[in-house]
């Protein structure tokens, strides 16, 4: 097995050619910045603009068909396209990305045409409207409620830890549409619209900024053919946006930014007439931090080879979404005993190390614990899904294991 990427001569072209063209339409104040949650409204506007272009480039949603504009490239050139990105600082779209896979199983043809493609060309926005005030672990818990009035459905209810920094034209929703059917049979998914009338949006400030939102229902009308999948059929959708969610499709290139800068800061300080490598305790807290990192870097690279090849996946994406969480928390303690104080400087201190980046990675690290299922929740899905449970479930399908074109 070779864990190496080899580039073909078309793919470092291919390379070269997004590089030179993002050099040149990418003024150097609007990349994004060290805390990306603090986007001024003209870098917000400029990359909601920007996005556009890149996805009509083939570029944005590199993966997805063609004919629901996608780039309909191979998994190769997506991994390109990030590391690209990444140099450049570039911020890819808005959406929560779980709603494409989402779509691409469950959404019939017309449904595609009138959701998906305005998506992935980014001329609308979506963001995921599953968390109640009493259901989030335990999702199926939910209250919210959506009862059919002829042609249509009328929405009651509140949601709650919508994230999302720009405001969504599609909130894709979990709602109760038969009460006395059991559970998980109960449920229907829904692309709510935004702005609608009877909903209303509340921002919420959470440690990472002001980009998560309340939403309250209060007889929210939809067209009929906004519901996808079939009217008991809400849990088994939402399954495929909590499979990708939960690290089913992996990542063409997790980078971590926060061990690089904590390697360069241990190699650059100097102590009493050394660098601070040579203190056996923090070459010790490095090493800890970047072998995590490693690991977790294989984990995402598994899965997204296992997704591009179409292998059935089982523990997989849990097993990286719960090593991202636990080590991320961890390596922000390491970074906190190299770093000490200055790892909690923030962007507008001037002597903070790496503008401020290092106070960033200790809040988002925390919070990173919660979304897409908690680091308890990923141990009970691995647990059911390798046959230590009392109840046993496979992985929901995704676009890769039902075998649809575009992953
Ligand atoms: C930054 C952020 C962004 C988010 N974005 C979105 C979004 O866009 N859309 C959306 O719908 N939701 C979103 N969420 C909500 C997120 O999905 C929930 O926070 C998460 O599912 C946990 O639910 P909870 O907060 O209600 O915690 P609870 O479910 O109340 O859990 C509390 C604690 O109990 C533990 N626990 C619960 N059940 C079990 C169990 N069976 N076994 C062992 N331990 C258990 C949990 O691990 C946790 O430690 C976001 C949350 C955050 C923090």
């Amino acid at each position: 097995m070779d864990f190496t990427y080899h580039y073909t001569k078309e793919q470092e072209e291919f390379r070269q050619e997004i590089r030179t063209w993002l050099e040149r339409n990418i003024p150097k104040d609007m990349r994004a910045p060290v805390d990306r949650s603090a986007l001024t409204d003209e870098q917000f506007n400029f990359w909601r603009e920007m996005g556009k272009t890149l996805a009509a480039k083939g570029w944005l949603y590199s993966t997805y068909p063609k004919e629901y504009g996608g780039g309909g490239l191979t998994g190769a050139h997506e991994t390109i396209i990030m590391e690209e990105f990444d140099k450049a600082r570039v911020i890819a779209g808005f959406t929560i990305s779980y709603v494409f896979p989402t779509l691409l199983v469950w959404a019939n043809e017309e449904q595609k045409e009138k959701f998906l493609t305005p998506l992935l060309k980014l001329e609308k926005v979506a963001s995921q409207l599953f968390t109640e005030p009493g259901a989030g672990s335990d999702l199926a818990s939910l209250q919210s409620r959506a009862v059919r009035d002829g042609d249509d459905w009328i929405l009651n209810g509140q949601k709650t830890f919508i994230g999302g920094r720009a405001v969504a034209d599609y909130l894709m929703g979990l709602f109760i549409t038969d009460p006395d059917a059991p559970r998980h049979r109960n449920l229907g998914l829904f692309m709510v619209p935004f702005p609608s009338e009877g909903l209303e949006q509340r921002r919420i400030k959470l440690l990472t900024g002001n980009d998560s939102s309340f939403y309250f229902l209060d007889n929210v009308r939809i067209p009929g053919d906004h519901l996808i999948g079939g009217d008991h059929q809400g849990w088994q959708v939402a399954q495929t946006t909590l499979e990708i969610e939960h690290g089913g499709r992996g990542a063409a290139f997790p980078r971590d930014e926060a061990l690089e800068n904590l390697l360069k800061y241990v190699r650059q300080t100097e102590y009493d007439g050394h660098t601070i490598g040579a203190d056996p305790i923090l070459q010790q807290r490095a090493m800890e931090a970047f072998i995590d990192s490693k690991i977790f870097n294989l984990y995402s690279k598994r899965n997204y080879w296992m997704y591009q090849a179409r292998q059935e996946m089982s523990y997989h994406g849990s097993q990286s979404a719960l090593y991202g969480k636990v080590f991320r928390m961890t390596n922000a303690d390491r970074a906190r005993d190299i770093l000490g104080m200055y790892s909690l400087l923030g962007v507008r201190e001037p002597r903070a190390p790496f503008g401020g980046q290092q106070e960033v990675y200790q809040r988002s690290s925390l919070t990173g614990a919660h979304p897409g299922g908690t680091i308890e929740v990923q141990k009970v899905i691995m647990a059911r899904r390798i046959g230590i449970s009392r109840t046993r479930e496979r992985a929901a399908p995704t676009p890769s294991s039902a075998g649809v074109s575009g992953v």
